[in-house]
């Protein structure tokens, strides 16, 4: 490895949906590279390809081409039980909690899951560890005796995060983790999130469609329109001084809490998005994520 601060790159990542008998490209030559201890963003509208960028770094999506390196290893093409064993490195946390907790199980069933597939059940003090985890998420020890349906989406959410730290992860893959919360509820599990990555050096891939979202919580940020990167950078700098016209239209949509600013932003922004000649996606405005404020 040329960086050892580098703990995940993905290079050039070209991936290819079946789609009856013709190929769909859902991302073209795609890289992003994830350093120690950060987080980086990917956003982009519905539809963009940012799950697809995430399964294909978790193994999920077909790669036609390009590569994928966790801690200087290729894992591009690992199955089977040694992309298993990676999971005491690299977790997952996506926006439905079902994905990771099966409603029909307990808590302590879902959360020593990865342990089991780990083979680590003998290794470590398991009941210690589950006291651990849920208590690192602000939750109480004896949730783990209950079942998913006795909690509420954000408690959810908080011990979908539990079961991906329990192996102990140094990077977690956060798919919409956060996009079906509540707003109060979302600010709560970002600054979890924070807290975990300050106590523990863990590095996030963040994915969200809200930019406000992405502003709030990632260091480094890349832009994803169609599956093609628009945009990459330092947070402050994509977020201050965009230069691609579809970064400066995300940031347009994510809404900000005060109704003038947002109007003064609108009327300052819009016309240089829209009125660039040559702009190769002049005639796709209807793709546009709707911001908040048209009707008021
Ligand atoms: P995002 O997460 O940004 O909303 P996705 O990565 O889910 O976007 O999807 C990107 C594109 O790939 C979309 O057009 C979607 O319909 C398509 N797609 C995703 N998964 C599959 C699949 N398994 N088979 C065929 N097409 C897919
Ligand atoms: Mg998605």
């Amino acid at each position: 490895m040329t960086d050892r601060h580098l703990l995940l790159s993905a290079t050039n990542i070209t991936v290819k949906y079946r789609r009856g008998r013709q190929h769909f490209t859902a991302l073209h030559n795609v890289s992003i590279t994830i350093p120690e201890g950060s987080t980086v963003g990917l956003v982009g509208e519905s539809g963009s390809g940012k799950s697809t960028l995430a399964k294909a770094i978790l193994g999920l999506a077909p790669i036609a081409s390009g590569r994928v390196e966790l801690l200087g290893q290729d894992i591009t093409s690992l199955t089977g039980r040694r992309r298993r064993q990676l999971g005491s490195t690299m977790q997952a946390v996506f926006q439905d909690p079902n994905t990771s907790l099966n409603p029909s199980f307990t808590i302590r069933r879902s959360l020593t899951e990865p342990l089991r597939a780990q083979n680590l059940l003998a290794q470590v003090d398991v009941a210690a560890r589950v006291d651990e985890v849920l208590i690192a998420v602000g939750m109480e020890p004896d949730a783990a005796n209950r079942r998913p349906r006795q909690f509420s989406g954000g408690q959810r959410q908080r011990i979908s995060i539990a079961r991906a730290l329990i192996t102990n992860p140094k990077i977690v893959v956060c798919d919409e983790a956060v996009s079906a919360l509540d707003l109060s509820v979302q600010a709560q599990v970002l600054n979890l999130l924070n807290d975990l990555q300050r106590k523990h050096g863990l590095s996030y891939l963040f994915i969200s469609h809200d930019m406000s979202v992405v502003k709030h919580i990632c260091h480094e940020v890349t832009v994803l329109y169609r599956g093609e990167i628009k945009e990459s950078g330092p947070t402050s700098a994509v977020t201050t001084t965009p230069q691609d016209p579809y970064t400066k239209a995300l940031l347009l949509a994510a809404p900000i809490a005060d109704p003038r600013r947002q109007r003064e932003r609108q009327r300052s922004v819009i016309p240089q998005v829209f009125a660039e000649p040559g702009d190769d996606f002049g005639s796709q405005e209807a793709d546009f994520p709707r911001h908040s404020t048209t009707s008021d």
